[in-house]
């Protein structure tokens, strides 16, 4: 199979960058292994810097909703954190003092959404909390098993039932200004978010609850339908297991479904992501790049690789694949002519000129498609 570009990796940065590439009419491949970053989402697109306007519109294309805008959001322990693009499910605050009262509602059995770490914090900031609870029918039967009462499957249940949970609460408002749920809404139906917001006299912001993430889950299948919507193909589930290369170029790779054939292309993006995506393998002795076995960046001395104290900016985040200018991956010392390197890979080996994150993973995937689309390989 012949393809113009192979992506290796199907999370945030190979999504972007396959996008960007159909739209600009190339014939691309993703090959996508398993579960990505985005299924921990927080909502929060951190250090996008100058991408914000380019990325929410091909988000929007793919009919994934951002937000735009300078503020707080409200984490689920109860933290704040500045945002400045966040996904649409997001609450953004103008500052920490978050309402005069609100009510947090959970339902019954669900122990993935942290009313109590909730509510201690925002009276910290001024607000009045009280923490009440819904039980619908429907989920009954997720409560027989607790690994059943997760948020994905509230969330299945959730855009048939959310009339059911709008009067329930309807009852238990007070005087409050703020009503706060979990993000377990709009899986597949976005109309239902718009739809509880508009309920209530009272604010509506939807709150991070343990992964999985609802959010983060349907920004990914948006975005994966998108790339099939234009063409792209998507080998789910499946996973590159070698690649052939001579002379510093690759030709094709081989994966694990497709047993003897080969994916060919004339450019290759590799955006398996990092320590947690096994991107980046990391044994008492080495990092390592298994599928290539590029260079990383990274001392050999392992006492270098942490910092004793927990809360510190860990050494072992800024390891990467090494890359040149234009992220071509580098190979004992020197760069491959067409393979190229995207996202959490990269660790903070480009923090300078691309940020980290979700940053990152937007902007690298953004010059790499730019770089194929304009020739300039
Ligand atoms: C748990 C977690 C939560 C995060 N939350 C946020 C957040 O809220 N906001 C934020 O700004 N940043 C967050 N980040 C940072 C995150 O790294 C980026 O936001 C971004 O999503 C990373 O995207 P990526 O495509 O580079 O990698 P990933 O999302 O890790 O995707 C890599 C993909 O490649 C696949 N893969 C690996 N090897 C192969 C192979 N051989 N063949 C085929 N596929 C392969 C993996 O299965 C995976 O699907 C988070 C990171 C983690 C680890």
């Amino acid at each position: 199979m012949r393809f113009d570009t192979v992506i290796i990796g199907g999370g945030l940065a190979g999504l972007t960058a396959g996008i960007s590439l159909q739209e600009a009419g190339q014939k691309v491949a993703i090959v996508s292994a398993g579960q990505n970053a985005m299924h921990f989402f927080s909502g929060n697109f951190e250090e996008i810097g100058t991408a914000r306007e380019r990325v929410s519109a091909l988000f929007a294309s793919a009919g994934v909703r951002t937000h735009s805008s300078d503020g707080w959001m409200l984490m689920p322990m109860g933290s704040m954190r500045e945002v400045s693009l966040t996904l649409d499910d997001v609450a953004v605050f103008p500052d920490k003092h978050v309402a005069e009262k609100a009510l947090i509602v959970n339902y019954t059995g669900f122990h993935d959404f942290y009313g109590t770490f909730l509510a201690e914090a925002l009276e910290k900031n001024g607000t009045t909390c009280r923490i009440r609870f819904v039980r619908i029918p429907e989920m009954e039967h997720l409560r027989l098993s607790p690994s059943e009462m997760r948020s994905v499957n509230i969330a299945r249940v959730m855009d048939e039932h959310w009339e059911k949970v709008v009067s329930d609460i309807r009852v238990l408002l007070k005087d409050e200004d703020l009503i706060l749920l979990p993000q377990v809404f709009g899986l597949k139906d976005l109309s239902v978010l718009d739809k509880i917001r508009t309920a209530f006299p009272a604010r509506v912001a939807f709150i991070g609850t343990m992964p999985p993430s609802v959010p983060g889950i349907r920004t990914q299948m948006l975005l994966k339908r998108r790339f099939e919507v234009l063409g792209g193909t998507f080998l789910m589930g499946d996973e590159v297991t070698s690649a052939a290369m001579h002379e510093g170029i690759v030709s094709s790779v081989t994966t694990r479904n497709l047993d003897t054939a080969r994916l060919f292309a004339d450019h290759f993006i590799l955006a398996t992501g990092g320590y947690f995506s096994k991107g980046l393998v990391s044994t008492p002795t080495l990092v390592n790049e298994p599928l290539f076995g590029l260079d990383i960046d990274y001392p050999e001395d392992r006492n270098a690789w942490y910092d004793p104290d927990f809360f510190a900016d860990q050494p072992y985040l800024n390891f990467g694949v090494k890359t040149d200018e234009s992220l071509r991956a580098v190979k004992d010392g020197v760069p491959l002519q067409n393979l190229y390197a995207i996202g959490s890979i990269l660790g903070n080996t480009r923090k300078a000129d691309y940020g980290s994150a979700a940053g990152l993973a937007i902007r690298t995937a953004f010059a790499v498609a730019d770089t194929i689309k304009g020739g300039n390989v």
